[in-house]
């Protein structure tokens, strides 16, 4: 056994009702004048945040937007300076925690995240910001948030369908975080232990939006995942969502739940311990096809064909897939990605090609 392992810094605070430490945790990071963040759908929330600090709240942006347009970050940027801030609370997703990042990365501003879906960027040191159509990804250490409160009582406001594809998105994370080239054993266990948390909360999340007790286990499993995708490298399915994403602007949780099952399959072979391990812990004979049917049974959609993608794409997209060279348990190979999206584009069960 040989291995690197690199821990993060980080200080969570989790539980049901746990925002109410939010003050303390301001002070804790030394910081006295919080700029908060949010999208313009989430600002009756960022208020509700901005008003546990009172008088330490001293401005609130809400055009946080998917993809971190330059524009946006730039203007944030300017507004955190203006009110003087001295951090700034992200809550919500993806996008509002990617601000905070754009914002991080060139002020220094610790970041408080407030995660509300389960994307898991709040555990990663990896940010994005979208010019001219382009989304440029980088890491540094800047802008990994300090500390992130998961409360998943904000999480109950989240749709069924939106908080199963998070959820699955999550789960592609600890997944392809098994059978990364720079796997270690102390990832593989907390990413096991996010997809059981995950595959054992989301049906219970599903059934009743409000149910507690299954949205601690999904945002306990989100947390993890995104542990893993913070520390070890992604392979073939996240750089096939990038690409359906950022090439033809199909949504980010929907695509990564269709494409998983699939890209699993086709590193099956090549990859037997992982797919053991998360076949375990779904509780399925098979990872891939259990991913497909926790999907599928939980009411998300399992075809590229029924979230925007056009058939007449699909060569573009594999061709985009081979372009760039990147590791992968089994070789890339060009006919059989263009099979595998074919099926992920109709909707079948994942089989290997
Ligand atoms: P999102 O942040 O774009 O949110 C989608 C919509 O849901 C928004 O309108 C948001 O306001 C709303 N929403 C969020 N939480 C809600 C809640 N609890 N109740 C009701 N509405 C809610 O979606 P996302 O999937 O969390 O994030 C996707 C983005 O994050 C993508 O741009 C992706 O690239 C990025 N991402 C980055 C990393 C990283 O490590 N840098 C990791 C994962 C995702």
């Amino acid at each position: 056994m040989e291995f690197v392992y690199k821990a993060r810094p980080a200080r969570v605070i989790f539980g049901a009702g746990s925002l109410r430490h939010l003050e303390r945790e301001v002070l804790e990071l030394g910081a006295n004048r919080a700029l908060v963040l949010c999208t313009p759908e989430q600002r009756a929330l960022a208020q509700s945040v901005a008003d546990r600090v009172g008088a330490r709240a001293v401005g609130l942006y809400d055009q946080a937007a998917m993809h971190v347009p330059i524009e946006v970050a730039r203007d944030a940027r300017e507004f955190a300076q203006a009110c003087g801030a001295d951090c700034a609370i992200a809550v919500g997703g993806g996008s509002t925690i990617g601000l905070g990042k754009a914002i991080a990365l060139e002020s220094h501003l610790p970041i408080l995240a407030i995660p509300t879906t389960y994307a898991g960027s709040e555990m990663t040191p990896i940010y994005g910001v979208t010019e001219a159509g382009l989304k440029r990804t980088g890491t540094d250490a800047r802008v990994l948030p300090k500390t992130v409160i998961y409360d998943p009582e904000l999480t109950v406001t989240l749709p069924a369908e939106l908080s199963v594809t998070s959820g699955i998105n999550a789960i592609a994370h600890a997944a392809e975080g098994l059978y990364a080239h720079d796997a270690n054993p102390v990832m593989s266990l907390i990413a096991e232990e996010g997809i059981r948390a995950l595959a054992q909360g989301l049906p219970g999340v599903r059934r009743d939006a409000a149910d507690l007790g299954a949205r601690s286990d999904a945002l306990y499993g989100a947390w993890l995942c995104g542990t893993v995708l913070g520390n070890v490298g992604m392979s073939l399915h996240h750089k096939l969502c990038h690409t359906l994403g950022g090439s033809f602007n199909l949504p980010h949780a929907q695509t990564h739940t269709v494409v998983l099952p699939h890209a699993l399959a086709y590193n099956a072979a090549h990859a037997p311990d992982a797919m053991e391990r998360i076949a375990r812990a779904i509780g399925a004979d098979d990872a891939a096809r259990g991913l497909y049917d926790l999907a599928r049974e939980n009411g998300a959609p399992v075809a590229l064909k029924s979230i925007g993608m056009a058939e007449a794409d699909l060569d573009r997209a594999a061709d985009i897939a081979v372009a760039n060279p990147y590791w992968n348990p089994r070789p890339i190979e060009r006919p059989a990605l263009r099979a595998l999206l074919q099926d992920a584009f109709d909707g079948v069960p994942p089989r290997r090609h």
